[in-house]
């Protein structure tokens, strides 16, 4: 299928490394404008190197998504460089992985700053010119964690379930502005993320797959690349379970 997209201006938080990298070069090569957000200058550097190199368009964008200051400035600076953004891609994210009783503040704190209040953040400061033009599209990358739960994952299914209720009630408020709102919900995705896992955790998962296999971040793009699309105009709302069948 040949997806439509008209010279659109993306922003994709998380793009340094695997899933969000992933999502970037898919964009670019549709000819999206890409804004490449990570944390450390040089992932994002590297990524937007590579897709000016493959002759379509990119800039890093390196700030820290999880503090309100910079995620105001940086967006501020983009909306001084484009008319608007339109499509927005909140995929940043990390894992902080403990059992509840020994959870610290910290561990807490840091990934719901970092995988929902910051999804909050950038799409605030970005939505006014999308809404102006009346075109958009906002995709975040929640989890199977956040559908299902996970035993030693109390913040990150918390934080990626009140991403899911936060796309829905965008897909609400936004869609008398021709804007959709939608969360993707990976299962097992073989990124760096994952391989910080033990060894015999993957083994177990893998193996209470339908799929017996671990996704790819390819399989996370090519859905958000549909999302982002023309083609799409008519799904809102909606979590889309990319997950080798797990949980089904
Ligand atoms: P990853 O390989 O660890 O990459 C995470 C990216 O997020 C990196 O580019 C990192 O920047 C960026 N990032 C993290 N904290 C940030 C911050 N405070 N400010 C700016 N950027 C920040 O992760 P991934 O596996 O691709 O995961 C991408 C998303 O998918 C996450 O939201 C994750 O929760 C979700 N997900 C992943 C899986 C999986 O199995 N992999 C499953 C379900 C959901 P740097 O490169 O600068 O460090």
């Amino acid at each position: 299928m040949n997806l439509t997209f008209k010279n659109r201006v993306a922003f994709v938080s998380g793009a340094g490394r695997g899933i969000g990298r992933e999502i970037a070069i898919k964009l670019a090569e549709e000819g999206c404008r890409v804004i490449c957000v990570s944390k450390n200058p040089s992932s994002c550097g590297r990524v937007a190197e590579e897709i000016k190199a493959s002759g379509a368009c990119a800039e890093a964008l390196p700030f820290d998504v999880s503090k309100p200051d910079e995620c105001k400035s940086a967006c501020d600076a983009v909306l001084k460089n484009y008319p608007q953004v339109d499509i927005i891609v909140n995929n940043a994210g990390i894992t902080r992985d403990n059992l509840l009783m020994r959870m610290s503040d910290e561990e807490w704190n840091d990934v719901i700053s970092t995988n929902l209040s910051s999804a909050f953040y950038i799409t605030r400061n970005l939505i006014r010119p999308m809404m102006r033009n009346r075109w958009g599209r906002i995709i975040n990358i929640a989890s199977i964690s956040g559908e299902m739960g996970n035993a030693g994952q109390a913040n990150y299914s918390a934080a990626k379930a009140g991403l899911i209720g936060f796309t829905k009630t965008l897909a609400r408020e936004l869609a008398p502005r021709n804007i959709t709102a939608n969360a993707v919900a990976p299962g097992f995705i073989e990124t760096d993320m994952t391989a910080a896992l033990p060894r015999e955790i993957m083994e177990a998962a893998k193996a209470n797959i339908p799929l017996k296999r671990a996704g790819q971040p390819a399989d996370i793009a090519g859905i958000v690349t549909y999302l982002a699309s023309e083609e799409s105009n008519y799904i809102t709302g909606q979590v889309i379970s990319v997950n080798g069948g797990l949980g089904m």
